[in-house]
């Protein structure tokens, strides 16, 4: 999951990482209120989950609380790169002697951690390190929590820094390191990290991203849910199921999304559309198959309903009971075809055909399409 810049920075300041002062504000208004508190310059920064703001005109520098306000009613809505800015950064403008680049990100191929710094940051510093790699500095290691601070000292002289800067970055990131082992980042990217003028070293961006499978361990981090609406989709987050409602005739229900989206495909080559995206996911119970087909029935736009699962860990023969009872809720007698393959699947395909449930027993999803729209002709679907 990717952080905004603010939530990165307020991330690093926990872990001794100097950050600007700053605030954010989603108005004009505050704009104004609030920069009347600053003494000096401002940068007024987009949040949004893309990079490149500075090229896109979403970082401006603010000398006048006028400039401010003009600057916030540029950037508020804002498209930059697709991501609208909802909400802007106010932050004290630091008087930038040097820009470095300086990140951590794990190596997909082994899992190891990679440590880059750059002499050359700022928004050019792709370009830069492309033109010429050896303006990159980069140290693989497996372990981050035994990464000891000379070893990222031996790291940075390579890069041509040494005596105090050398010291003060390499104790950064090793405060860096401790932050991402810690919070369970997947990136946590620096730039540019600015040397000012007094010789301070401040994290002047934040691009940090945390381990998705980590986040139970951050909720502080997921946004607030939304509110959901829709009487199906609220019932569907009460079964524990993935569904998005759409506004044809055909029901479906997969056990995975892959399957789902195959249907729809088919679907759509045949002309029909799916009254519903459903995916049940792992965890497969007779009750959670029969909650779903129920589900299904009480949408009158439903004319017809397919059953695509494939039981891995899925246990099949729960599946096929769950589609019996929910059978049950079929008052307007609705054709429904199941297709269904994996752990025991024989026994499951015993426990539908003895309830003369059409099922289909081969991978080919369109067999199931089109036995459901055989099903459904004479019938009227809109
Ligand atoms: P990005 O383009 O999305 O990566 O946004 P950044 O936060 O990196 O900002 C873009 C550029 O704005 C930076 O590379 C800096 O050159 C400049 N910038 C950001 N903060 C300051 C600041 O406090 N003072 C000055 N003078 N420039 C800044
Ligand atoms: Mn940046």
């Amino acid at each position: 999951m990717k952080l905004l810049e603010y939530q990165g920075k307020a991330l690093f300041s926990r872990y001794g990482i100097q950050i600007p002062s700053g605030k954010m504000i989603d108005s004009v208004e505050d704009a104004l209120s609030i920069a009347r508190e600053f003494t000096q310059n401002v940068v007024v920064k987009a949040q949004v989950y893309v990079g490149g703001r500075g090229k896109a005109g979403g970082v401006k520098l603010a000398s006048s609380s006028e400039d401010v306000v003009s600057a916030a009613e540029e950037i508020l809505g804002m498209d930059i790169r697709g991501c609208e800015a909802r909400e802007i950064l106010l932050e004290e403008a630091l008087d930038i002697e040097k820009e470095f680049y300086l990140s951590l990100i794990i190596n997909n191929r082994n899992g190891n951690i990679v440590l880059m710094f750059s002499p050359l940051g700022g928004m050019d510093v792709e370009e830069i390190v492309r033109n010429n790699p050896k303006n990159l500095t980069r140290w693989e290691f497996d372990d981050i929590s035994v990464v000891r601070e000379y070893q990222i000292r031996n790291c940075l002289r390579k890069s041509g820094l040494q005596g105090e800067i050398l010291v003060k970055v390499a104790s950064l990131a090793r405060r860096l390191c401790t932050c991402f082992e810690k919070e369970d980042l997947t990136l946590a990217e620096i730039n540019p990290l600015v040397v000012t003028k007094a010789g301070e070293i401040v994290a002047a961006d934040a691009k940090v991203e945390v381990d998705d499978n980590a986040l139970f361990r951050h909720k502080e981090f997921i946004n607030v849910p939304v509110e959901i609406f829709d009487p199906y989709e609220k019932r569907a987050e009460e079964i524990g199921i993935s569904y998005v409602h759409m506004e044809g005739n055909i029901g479906i229900i997969a056990s995975g999304a892959g399957l789902a989206m195959n249907i729809m495909d088919i679907l759509d080559s045949r002309g029909f559309t799916a009254a519903n995206f459903l995916e049940t996911g792992g965890g497969i119970t007779a009750k959670l198959i029969s909650d779903s087909v129920k589900l299904l029935f009480s949408n009158p736009k439903v004319k017809g309903v397919i059953v695509n699962l494939y039981g891995g860990v899925n246990p099949m023969i729960e599946a096929a009971r769950g589609v019996v009872d929910g059978l049950k809720a079929n008052t307007r007698n609705i054709p429904l075809v199941v297709k269904l393959l994996g752990n025991q699947q024989e026994e499951a395909w015993g426990i539908l055909e003895e309830k003369r449930i059409s099922t289909v027993k081969t991978v080919h999803t369109e067999k199931a399409v089109d036995a459901l729209l055989e099903k459904m002709e004479g019938r009227i679907v809109e």
